[in-house]
């Protein structure tokens, strides 16, 4: 016999004195948000309460159950089974890692649905960068999104309104109750919407560092562990690559020129830091589905995969199915595109220049992204418009000696334009050492919880 349910006050009171909600708590609870049965207060107060108190590894994982099963749940043909993947990483600045990524995933055989988000705060979002190329569409119904699985291999869009719709209303009720850091919230978040996806491995890149979410690297293991646990006992193959987040990822911040930064990446032309993230979690997946036996073996695939061109291929394949035209598609991924033709410059540029000699140490990633989101290269609230052509390019590297004078920093921007203050926040972005320093900062990854 089912035991009687308990009001939704006095689950609220449940939690907020510690206990540990049943299953079924989790369930009633969950799908009185869905139906709109609760008062928003209700909610607010229930997602206090687990900020406050936390939940147990069985109560994280009803709640990621319940939150997966609130919507719609993707299925796949059978000969695709053990092939489906996905990335997801907790965000950082200069990530284009996903643009990269998915093509080269698609051209070693895998499947990767990728859905992805818009840029909240300093971070950027994949889609956005997408959605600075003309006509690419982020929306595609699911028939038309497993068909372009079938013919490409990937395809990145966004959430749709069926998927996980338990998330939806929950991340916007955290946003307004200052109950978004909360491990077992961002745990649902997360891991629902990637099972709900029927994955069958997932590999998260979970950031740490002074431009990630993320402070520490402490912190970002309690992330990972929480993550990758919930992930597996969902039955999805879940690992974790924890990374470095100080210094911007490549070259590029913004939209349309992280594309650009990406697009030449494809064409052998990358930085090492962002090849190292694409071969690093890349490989992770290729032994996660057998592919290969090794990490090394894995990371040598992915990388032959973006020299050879292979990846390449598969992006202008999924630029054109996701309503690129062909002549553009074709065109961005030429030896020398013109990129500008295609891609909106932004009316002005303008450089920075270093006021004394020395060693390039560190680039704060953080302020960086603060001013571009300024500048309208990224929003505050969600759904609000950006502008695609808002955006930073670096023009030293770290470790490198420069001189006085010399021009360390591209900005691209229209209006607002960038005051006094924020030029003198970037200038301080950049620290110089003196000529026997040396970066700290070798390899980017610094520890996972890798493949069996
Ligand atoms: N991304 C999500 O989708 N949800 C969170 O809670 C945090 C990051």
């Amino acid at each position: 016999m089912q035991a009687t349910m308990l009001s939704i006050p006095d689950l609220i009171k449940k939690k907020r004195d510690g206990n540990a909600l049943s299953d079924d708590d989790i369930q009633f609870f969950l799908q009185a948000v869905v139906e709109n049965n609760i008062q928003e207060a209700q909610t607010g107060a229930m997602l206090m309460a687990i900020f406050m108190k936390g939940m147990v590894a069985t109560e994280t994982m009803a709640l990621t159950k319940a939150m997966k099963l609130s919507g719609e749940v993707l299925s796949w043909p059978e000969e695709w089974a053990g092939l489906v993947v996905d990335k997801h990483s907790t965000g950082g600045v200069g990530d284009k890692v996903s643009l990269v990524l998915a093509p080269a995933l698609a051209a070693c055989g895998l499947k990767v649905p990728m859905i992805s988000g818009r840029g909240l705060s300093h971070t950027g979002g994949t889609l956005d960068k997408l959605e600075s190329i003309p006509g690419f569409n982020v929306s595609q119904p699911f028939p038309k999104l497993r068909s372009i699985l079938a013919e490409v291999g990937c395809v990145i869009v966004g959430q749709t309104v069926s998927l996980v719709p338990a998330d939806r209303i929950l991340y916007a009720l955290r946003d307004a109750t200052s109950t978004v850091e909360s491990l077992p919230l961002i745990t649902g978040s997360i891991i629902s919407k990637k099972a709900a996806e029927s994955l069958n491995s997932l590999v998260l890149d979970v950031k740490f560092g002074r431009s990630a979410i993320c402070k520490d690297l402490a912190s970002a293991k309690a992330l990972g562990e929480s993550l990758v646990t919930a992930g597996n006992n969902l039955g999805m193959n879940t690992r974790a690559v924890f990374t470095h987040m100080s210094n911007p990822i490549g070259r590029c911040i913004g939209n349309s020129v992280e594309v650009i930064e990406s697009l030449e990446t494809l064409k052998g032309k990358g930085p090492s830091d962002l090849m190292e993230l694409v071969s690093t979690l890349g490989g992770v997946l290729l032994v996660m589905t057998g592919k290969v036996s090794s990490l090394s073996e894995g990371g040598r695939l992915i990388t032959e995969s973006v020299t050879g061109g292979a990846a390449l291929a598969k992006f202008q394949a999924m630029m054109v199915a996701q309503g690129v035209s062909n002549e553009n598609a074709q065109s961005l991924c030429s030896a020398q595109a013109d990129y500008h033709r295609i891609l909106r410059r932004a009316d002005h540029q303008t450089e920075l220049r270093t006021h004394t000699q020395g060693v390039v140490m560190e680039i704060d990633g953080l302020v960086l992204a603060e001013v571009l989101h300024q500048l309208g290269a990224g929003r505050t609230n969600a759904g609000e418009p950006i502008n695609h052509s808002v955006g930073a390019e670096l023009l030293v590297s770290l470790g490198e000696s420069v001189n006085k004078g010399r021009p360390w920093l591209r900005i691209h921007f229209e209006s607002p334009a960038l005051t006094p203050d924020q030029t003198s926040r970037l200038e301080g972005a950049l620290t110089l050492g003196g000529s026997g320093d040396k970066p700290l900062r070798g390899s980017l990854i610094e520890d996972m919880i890798p493949p069996m």
